[in-house]
């Protein structure tokens, strides 16, 4: 080292990363993030200029795959720097202000963070409230819609807490339009996992983060916006509360290719690479690989004789809750699942539940097997024998009836 004095706080002696991660690597089943196909690892080892012509032709493809995706003819597509819940916050900051009011359908956790982010820049906020573990229906919506106006609904498509899925959001999304409300949707466990159709449906906004239906790497987020909903975003008054979430800024960069912020260029990529993986298999060849995965395992579960939180007819199938049997403790389960059998699983918010993912790369057979052998093999070691054998059998008889290629 020469001449080189070393000064102030001294570097950590610490090992490398290959030690610091686990041995055997983990299986990722549980609500997101979730493995990712090699195209996606691939593409987004790489860094490219965020300002340059290959930027350029990115940021379109992008937006028209993303136009498939959301199955939306939108012309204000915007990739977001950051989580699904920044994507959400540039929702609720560009379309809400002092005096706006809102209308927060909540039915757990996601669902409820749309209420914080509202009532945080200043919008008059009320709740539309079902226990955890139900489905907002759109007859309770039609009753708050007949006497209030609201600017803005927001709703989850997949509450990810409890496994529960809005099945009558193309209903609810009508109900909004027809009352003169711009309705906003969260899918971001759901997109790309079953039908939803942005433009079909009339819903105004909708965004989704890469780590869970899309099945790539944590970090981005899209949204999408309708030509109404574009035009009060310009309607703001301002000041503005965010700059980063600014949708006006950020359009700037994803039409006219003007710097805002450096972006994440290499998220982008391995987006790119999701969302033309996504285009490859078809929507529909998607939709079905994952009803058919996540049927099946459902399935196995039941047979095991666990029981599922939610009801069959509002069930999501991008994440499958269960319930834990009675005296078992869910967070030793998982560490047991993780440490011997090197699969991870969810747990939940203040339920007793653990929650299996079944999102794009999740939904492969092998998976399956793993994590359902691992499941019963655990809660075995804390004394709740199930039935794994017949589960596992279930499983299999499933999957066979499913055309080979699909997984
Ligand atoms: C995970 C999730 C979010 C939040 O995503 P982050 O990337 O963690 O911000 C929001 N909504 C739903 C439905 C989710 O599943």
């Amino acid at each position: 080292m020469g001449n080189v004095e070393s000064r102030g706080i001294e570097p950590p002696s610490l090992p490398p990363l290959d030690q610091l991660l686990p041995a055997e690597p983990l299986l990722l089943m549980g609500a997101g993030p979730v493995p990712v196909a090699t195209e996606i690892a691939r593409a987004g080892g790489m860094v490219i200029n965020h300002l340059g012509p290959t930027m350029d032709r990115l940021v379109e493809h992008i937006k028209q795959l993303a136009g498939y995706a959301f199955q939306t003819a939108d012309k204000h597509i915007l990739g977001v720097g950051g989580p699904a819940s920044a994507a959400m916050e540039m929702a609720m900051g560009n379309l809400l202000w002092p005096g706006r009011r809102a209308l927060v359908l909540q039915n757990g956790w996601f669902s409820g963070r749309f209420a914080e982010m509202a009532a945080g820049v200043g919008a008059e906020v009320e709740v539309l409230a079902v226990p955890e573990g139900q489905a907002i229906c759109a007859e309770r919506v039609a009753e708050r819609l007949k006497n209030q106006h609201y600017d803005v609904v927001t709703m989850v498509q997949g509450e990810t807490s409890s496994g529960v899925c809005t099945t009558e959001l193309p209903a609810i999304a009508r109900l909004c339009r027809e009352h003169g409300a711009l309705a906003v949707v969260d899918a971001v466990c759901t997109l790309s996992t079953m039908p939803l159709e942005k433009d079909a449906w009339g819903v105004d906004v909708v965004f989704t983060g890469s780590q869970k239906g899309l099945s790539s790497l944590p970090g981005v987020a899209l949204i999408a916006f309708s030509d109404a909903a574009w035009e009060q975003v310009q309607q703001h008054p301002g000041p503005r509360p965010h700059w980063c979430l600014d949708a006006l800024r950020a359009e700037n960069f994803w039409q006219q290719h003007q710097y805002h912020y450096t972006a994440p260029v290499s998220g982008l990529l391995a987006l790119h690479e999701a969302l033309r993986l996504v285009c490859e298999e078809t929507l529909e060849r998607r939709f079905a690989r994952h009803r058919h995965s996540s049927l099946a395992l459902q399935a196995g579960i039941e047979k095991m004789g666990l029981v599922l939180n939610a009801p069959r007819r509002i069930r999501l199938n991008s994440v499958v809750a269960i319930q834990v049997p009675a005296g078992v403790d869910s967070a030793r389960v998982r560490a047991d699942m993780s440490n011997r059998f090197h699969v991870e699983i969810s747990g939940a918010f203040g339920l007793d539940i653990v929650r299996i993912g079944q999102m794009g790369e999740q939904c492969r057979a092998p998976h399956l097997f793993r994590v359902l052998h691992a499941l019963g093999g655990a809660l075995a070691h804390e004394g709740a024998s199930m039935n794994t054998s017949a589960g596992m059998a279930a499983l299999e008889y499933y999957l066979a009836g499913y055309a080979d290629d699909l997984f």
